[in-house]
Parts: C-alpha cells; structure tokens; sequence
C-alpha cells in the first residue's frame, strides 16, 4: 500500500492548504516549494489581482482601488473569483486566501458542498518590524507566469535585477513602500489575524515561526511545513 503521503504527492489523494501570515512573511515563496513537493496548483489572490491589473481588466480596475491604498479588495469579488480558480483542481494550495473570517466561512462552505475540507493551515510568523525591513527590499518577477520572489537583502538573485528562474526583469511591487506596507499590516491585523484563532478552532492551525535573518530561512521554513502536513496526512 502507498503511503498517503506519496498519494498526495502524485495527486491521489485531494489536499487543500492554506498560507496564512502577515504580509512579507513569504507566503508566496514557501507556498511555491509547498507546491512543487504535493504537486498543488497555487492560487495566489495577490498574484492573480496583480495580472488583472496590468491587463486592465474591469475586475483589475476595481481590485486597483483597494489593492493601491493597502486595503483588501471587497469579500463578494475575491470569493467569485476564488471559487472559479477553486472549480479547476482539488488539489490546491491557497496563499492570499482567506483573508476575512466571511472568506473562510464561505470557503468552508464551498468545500462542504463538493465533500472536501480544508488539510492544514500554515501560519508564518514575523515580527512586524522584520516584516517592514524585508518588504521593502523585495523584489519579484515581471514575468507574471513566474512570479518568484527575490529580496536585494535576504535573497539576491544570482545576477542583479536578472529573475534566476526566468531570465525576466525583477521589478518593485508599487505597494511595497514603507507607507503601503505599514497599512496593510494594520489591515492584516484587523482583518485577517482573526483567522488564527478560527483555524486554531477548527484544529487546523500549524504555526512557523521565522527568523528572517537566518541564510536558511527558505529551505527550514519549507522543510517544517512539508512535516506538519504529512503529519496529517498520515493521521
Ligand atoms: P501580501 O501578502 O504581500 O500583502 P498579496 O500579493 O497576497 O500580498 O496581496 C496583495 C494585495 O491584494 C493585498 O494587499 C490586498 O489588497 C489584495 N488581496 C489579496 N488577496 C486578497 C483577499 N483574499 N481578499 C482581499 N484582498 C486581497
Ligand atoms: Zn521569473
């Protein structure tokens, strides 16, 4: 019999994990290890409202106006179109969503209906302070089918301004100013550190603590998660 846990790594097995943490934590970075090790479909909220932006779509416009003053984009939008990326796979990785107690409530719901539930849910953990020093020296890629993340600090690209995955130009996230990223942690804290306490009651919570300044930060954050979800898996 094959472990559970090689199950859900060929993609046997439907899996559902959730990044939950402050902005900068590298929810994105982690969740793309995450993903490549489950062999998940990353939906990434930030990345998908970033594509819609530079595409000017109407759905890009409307996110444009929350996303531009570090506010969340309303929950009746995210949700719709969550659920439409939701639709294509069970075997997810969410980073960016939920971000509201209604976007967790709704996606709980969501899940229900198809008989699923959610697998474990990450949360990584970084003093603000940390959290402002490292946002504001990331940089990630232009290549929107890419999106790798990089810091001018904590993780050079091995050539500068070069992305190491793509080739593609490394560019700023223009709400990766210091005035933008201290919004979005108080909207961070208001709005969706409640969730910690939702999933700790749903016994799904597996908390990370990071040390930003550790050279390995990627590679042990990585290696934890991988071991709390195959914790579960194999439960
Ligand atoms: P970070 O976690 O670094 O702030 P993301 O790339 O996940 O960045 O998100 C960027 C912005 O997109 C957020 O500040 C917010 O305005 C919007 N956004 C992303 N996910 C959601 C969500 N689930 N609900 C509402 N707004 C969201
Ligand atoms: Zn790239």
């Amino acid at each position: 019999m094959p472990l559970v846990k090689e199950l859900a790594k060929e993609g046997e097995i439907s899996m559902y994990i959730i990044m939950l943490g402050a902005p900068g934590t590298g929810k994105g970075t982690i969740g793309n290890e995450i993903c490549k090790h489950y062999n998940l479909m990353h939906i990434a909220t930030g990345d998908i409202f970033r594509a819609e932006i530079k595409n000017q779509t109407e759905l890009g416009k409307k996110a444009n106006e929350y996303i531009s003053k570090g506010q969340l984009v309303p929950d009746d939008v995210t949700i719709a179109m969550c659920e439409s990326y939701l639709d294509k796979s069970d075997n997810v990785l969410l980073d960016g969503f939920p971000r509201t107690i209604h976007q967790a409530e709704a996606l709980k719901e969501y899940l229900a209906n198809k008989g699923k539930s959610v697998t474990a849910v990450i949360d990584l953990n970084v003093p603000d302070e940390d959290i402002v020093v490292r946002t504001s020296s990331r940089i990630i890629c232009s290549n929107k089918e890419c999106g790798a993340v990089f810091n001018t600090v904590f993780m050079k690209p091995k050539v500068e301004g070069i992305c190491d995955v793509c080739g593609s130009k490394l560019i700023k996230r223009p709400d990766d100013n210091p005035d933008t990223i201290r919004k979005r942690l108080e909207t961070y804290h208001k709005q969706t550190e409640p969730l910690i306490e939702f999933y700790e009651k749903e016994g799904l919570l597996e908390k990370i603590d990071i040390n930003i300044y550790s050279e390995t930060t990627k590679e042990d954050t990585t290696r934890k998660s991988v071991e709390k979800i195959d914790a579960r898996l194999s439960d």
